[in-house]
C-alpha cells in the first residue's frame, strides 16, 4: 500500500513539479556563455594582463626607475637598466612573473611615466611555468595615447641636450 501511495505521489506531484521547473527555465536567457565563441564584457575596473607603452614616436616610456618593482607586493617585477650616449635611461631587461602577480595595479599607480598599464586581457594561460615570465618583447606594445604637451617638450629637450648629471 505504501508503495502505491508513493508511486501516485511521484506521478501526480513530484514529476509535474520537476517538469515545471524545467519548463520555467526553458525559455529564459541562459546564464552560461558559449565560451570562447562568446566572451564576457569585463568591468571597466578590471585589471588584466600588463603591457608596456611607447611614446608616439615609438620610443619606450619606461625609464627603468624601479618604482613599479618597489611598489609590487608580490615581488613580481625584475629589471636591469641601460643608458644611451645622451644619458637617457631605459630598461635593458624588464620582466614580470605573471604567476607571482596578484594584479593589484600598484605598479601602474606607481609609474611616473605611465609606462606600465594593466590591460583587459584575461586569456593568457600557458602549458609551462617559464612562459609566464613576460619579458619586454612580450610586454611592449604599440599603444599610443595622447601625450602631455609639456612632458613631450621636456623630453625633446632632453633628447637634444642630454640629461644633466645629478652631482653637477
Ligand atoms: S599588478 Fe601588483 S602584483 Fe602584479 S606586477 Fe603590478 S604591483 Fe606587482
Ligand atoms: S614601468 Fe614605470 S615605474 Fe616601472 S621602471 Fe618603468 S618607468 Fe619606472
Amino acid at each position: 500500500m505504501r508503495d502505491i501511495i508513493r508511486s501516485i505521489r511521484n506521478v501526480f506531484f513530484s514529476m509535474p513539479s520537476g517538469m515545471a521547473v524545467t519548463f520555467k527555465h526553458l525559455f529564459k536567457k541562459p546564464v552560461t556563455l558559449d565560451y570562447p565563441a562568446k566572451k564576457n564584457e569585463m568591468s571597466p575596473r578590471y585589471r588584466g594582463l600588463h603591457y608596456l607603452e611607447r611614446y608616439d614616436d615609438g620610443t619606450e616610456r619606461c625609464v627603468c626607475c624601479g618604482l613599479c618593482a618597489s611598489a609590487c607586493p608580490a615581488d613580481a617585477i625584475y629589471m636591469e637598466p641601460q643608458e644611451n650616449e645622451k644619458g637617457e635611461r631605459s630598461a635593458k631587461v624588464y620582466e614580470i612573473n605573471m604567476i607571482r602577480c596578484i594584479f593589484c595595479g600598484f605598479c601602474e599607480e606607481a609609474c611616473p611615466e605611465e609606462a606600465i598599464i594593466l590591460g583587459r586581457e584575461y586569456e593568457f594561460s600557458e602549458y609551462d611555468r617559464d612562459s609566464f615570465i613576460y619579458d619586454k618583447e612580450k610586454l611592449l606594445v604599440d599603444h599610443p595615447r595622447k601625450e602631455n604637451r609639456f612632458k613631450r617638450i621636456l623630453r625633446r629637450i632632453r633628447r637634444v641636450y642630454g640629461v644633466p648629471e645629478a652631482n653637477q
